[in-house]
């Protein structure tokens, strides 16, 4: 686990909660999250630190040696906190 966190970059806003290298299905699962604790609304620009909820997105990296690399990333959704502004943020 330490040597996978090392090779997050820094500056990433990601951290590393587990791993699984699954031998059978020929795959390494990596299981992130967020660590963003606020979001710019794209059409204000407003920041939020208003969480409304979270959700997960499956990405596909690059193959790391024979298996495929599949990332499970939790993230965060924002309210805007602008009452002139009513969408919702993620990030
Ligand atoms: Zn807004």
């Amino acid at each position: 686990m330490e040597l996978l966190q090392h090779l997050l970059p820094n500056q990433t806003g990601l951290a590393l909660n587990s791993w699984n290298l699954d031998t059978a299905n020929g795959r390494i699962v990596v299981e992130l999250s967020s660590t963003q604790a606020w979001a710019e609304c794209p059409l204000c620009h407003c920041p939020s630190h208003r969480v409304h909820s979270h959700y997960e997105r499956t990405l596909k990296d690059l193959p790391l040696a024979q298996f495929s690399l599949v990332l499970l990333l939790a993230v965060g959704k924002f309210f805007c906190l602008n009452d002139s502004c009513i969408i919702g943020l993620t990030h």
